[in-house]
């Protein structure tokens, strides 16, 4: 109707079958106790459900916001926190949770707030990863898989607050989004 397509990238059972590797990576990674996931808002709210039910030694859940693209496409570098953990992080094992890392500017800045609060460790986990987009430089320890500079939605991933709810990661292509 508005001439937008959509195009399937990974389908519902490549992400599950993805997931359920990088929870048992994860589970023999960490050599004991309880891994406290932090998932980023909202993007990541579905793959840190799937990805939570993946692991199964303790886990904790917790949430952190900041803003995010807002209508379009492209960042504007800058992050804001919007809501912040609920609980504290001294002395845990942190798994940030995000839906994708494009140019690494947000989880960035998300890695040095949450270091200052004295952790035993941080390390993140995101479902897609354009490395070819870095203005950071970012180890991210567990990557679902790596995608070429296209604009996705789907599994989380919204355009304009729109597509969060497709079960597949799909590539929008249209006039909106050229
Ligand atoms: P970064 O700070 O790494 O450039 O951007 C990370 C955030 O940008 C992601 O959490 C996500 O909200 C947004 N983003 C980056 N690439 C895409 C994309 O292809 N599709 C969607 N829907 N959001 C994206």
């Amino acid at each position: 109707m508005d001439g937008s397509s959509l195009r399937t990238l990974f389908s519902e059972e490549k992400i599950q079958k993805r997931i359920r590797e990088m929870g048992t990576q994860i589970d023999a990674d960490y050599p004991g106790g309880t891994l406290h996931l932090v998932c980023i808002l909202k993007g990541a709210c579905f793959f840190m459900a799937d990805l939570a039910r993946s692991i199964e030694r303790d886990v904790v859940v917790d949430f952190m916001g900041i803003s995010s693209y807002g209508r379009g496409k492209t960042t504007s570098g800058a992050v804001k926190l919007t809501k912040d953990l609920d609980t504290a992080i001294e002395g845990a094992d942190v798994l940030l949770v995000e839906d994708i890392v494009d140019t690494g500017v947000t989880i960035t800045y998300l890695v040095n707030v949450l270091e200052q609060r004295k952790p035993k460790s941080i390390r993140i986990a995101t479902l897609l990863d354009k490395p070819s987009r870095r203005l950071r430089p970012v180890k991210v320890a567990y990557v679902g898989f790596e995608i070429p500079d296209e604009f996705v939605v789907g599994y989380g991933l919204d355009y304009a607050e729109r597509y969060r709810n497709l079960r597949d990661v799909c590539v929008l292509q249209g006039p909106q989004v050229a």
